[in-house]
């Protein structure tokens, strides 16, 4: 981790007179545009669709002058000093190469949230990561409101950062949840302390490579003030902060389920403790909160709740109010969600393990498990999951296009695990599969759905996927 000079990136930016072209209708293409208008900008929106909505979009902004080309995101309009694009957009798109001929610079909604910031705006407290980034900032937000601040969970999640900045509210401190995708449009974020939770191939055909995904997770610590929080189980995360430059004085934070080193956060016999911020952490430890107060306590999700309580620290919160925020957290639906008990058998949700890395987190979280997975594998494969979770097993039922990739991974590694194979994918195959995952199952195991697969070749998203499972076991409970 090296302080070197650092560009604050919160110069103010004029944006009177200047060409600016809005890359993307959509969540963040519409504010963003109306907010560059509103600065005096010359606007024009590009969009690659041309259906009723983005038609709809684009007669209230041209009512409001603003020139919006539909059914072409191709073409670098002449003229053009910014590009402000859709997070979504892919870095290798003719827009983009045309506008790096052209030397013209390129900002994502985040790196113009963070440019429309005012004078004395609210510090960022940024967190990204392969899987866990929307229940950390929820646990945040929940940690720094129990301390009294005023703040909100913003970003790739609910509220918009553009809204944040420029609505009404005015905060103490965010809870940013930063997508890699948004990081990588960001070029001059400088957030107060950031977490990055973990890292695993995902999103690559976006980045092109593992070490471009990586770099993109790399820069939410650039310039950071007071803390680099990382996992001291992912040797990644800690490289990335070794290569992070940083304020003078910034520290490194690393959180851990074992007992924690000096400068860590860490859990001894059931409490989360704090040996970072705390007076000389080389004999001290500060207790934060129990294991049980984390909602569910299952080891990824303190792990959560431990980055979570490091940012909260590092902005100053008291510890106290790391235990009664983590207490009040209540995580969103489909994340482990405890459905039912039926007969001493636990039926679990956890439809959003829409990967191999979410999936393997929640199988490490029961035992044994009858599993249910299998869904749309968007070029992943099996073998290292199923051979991590194998000895967890009773049974797997496997549903989805992609079953078969599953299947084979449990004939290699887990030869005496006993599989029904569904053939059918119609959403009726839910109430089936529950069926006989509850003939498989003995008391004390966990029927647990955690696909690692998306959703989309038998539902609308995962959330469909989830509800359809929770209907399943209430219609075979009842
Ligand atoms: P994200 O916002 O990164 O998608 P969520 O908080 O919505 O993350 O959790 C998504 C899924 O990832 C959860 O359902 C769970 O299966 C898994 N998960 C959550 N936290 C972690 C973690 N720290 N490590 C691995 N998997 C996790």
């Amino acid at each position: 981790m090296g302080s070197g000079k650092v560009i604050s990136g919160s110069e103010p930016f004029d944006f009177q007179g200047k060409h600016v072209t809005v890359a993307g209708l959509g969540v963040s293409g519409v504010p963003a545009a109306k907010a560059l208008h509103a600065r005096g900008a010359a606007v024009t929106v590009v969009n690659d669709g041309d259906d009723a909505r983005a038609r709809a979009q684009a007669e209230e902004l041209r009512a409001l002058g603003v020139t919006v080309r539909l059914g072409d995101g191709a073409t670098l309009p002449e003229g053009t000093g910014l590009i402000v694009t859709a997070p979504g957009w892919q870095p290798g798109k003719p827009l983009f190469l045309a506008a790096r001929e052209a030397g013209v610079p390129v900002w994502g909604d985040v790196e113009l949230a963070w440019r429309l910031r005012g004078p004395g705006a609210a510090p960022w407290l940024a967190v990204t990561g392969t899987n866990g980034k929307t229940t950390t900032v929820q646990m945040l937000a929940a940690i720094l409101k129990a301390a009294g601040l005023r703040t909100a969970a913003v970003g790739n999640i609910g509220v918009s950062l553009l809204d944040a900045v420029l609505g009404e509210e005015t905060y103490d401190v965010l809870a940013v949840e930063l997508s890699s995708y948004q990081l990588h449009w960001a070029p001059s974020l400088r957030a107060d302390s950031a977490a990055v939770l973990n890292l695993a191939p995902d999103h690559l055909d976006w980045h092109g490579s593992m070490e471009a995904y990586a770099a993109d997770k790399g820069r939410i610590y650039q310039g950071n003030r007071v803390a680099c929080v990382y996992n001291a189980a992912d040797r990644l995360t800690e490289d990335l902060v070794r290569e992070a430059d940083v304020e003078e004085g910034c520290r490194a934070v690393g959180f851990t389920l074992g007992t924690p080193a000096p400068s860590q956060l860490g859990v001894v016999d059931g409490i989360l403790v704090d040996r970072a911020f705390v007076e000389d952490r080389h004999k001290n430890a500060q207790e934060l909160a129990e294991v049980s107060d984390v909602n569910p306590p299952a080891p990824h999700n303190i792990a959560n709740a431990l980055a979570a309580a490091a940012l909260a620290r590092a902005f100053g919160v008291p510890a106290t109010a790391v235990r009664d925020g983590l207490r009040a957290f209540r995580p969103d639906a489909h994340r482990i969600t405890h459905v039912a008990d039926i007969d001493g058998v636990a039926y679990v949700d956890d439809s959003k393990a829409t990967n191999t890395h979410a999936a393997e987190a929640s199988l490490a979280a029961y035992e044994p498990i009858v599993w249910i997975a299998g869904g749309l594998a968007k070029g992943a494969t099996f073998d290292e999951l199923v051979a991590k979770s194998a000895k967890r097993l009773r049974a797997a039922v496997l549903i989805g296009a992609d079953r078969a990739l599953i299947r084979d991974a449990l004939a290699r590694h887990a030869p005496e695990v006993p599989v029904v194979d569904l053939e059918r994918t119609d959403t009726g195959a839910m109430l089936q599969a529950v069926t006989e995952a509850k003939r498989l199952a003995q008391p004390g195991d966990t029927v647990l759905l955690a696909p690692a697969c998306a959703s989309m070749d038998m539902f609308t998203n995962y959330n469909q996927r989830g509800d359809a499972f929770a209907e399943a076991v209430r219609e075979l409970g009842a």
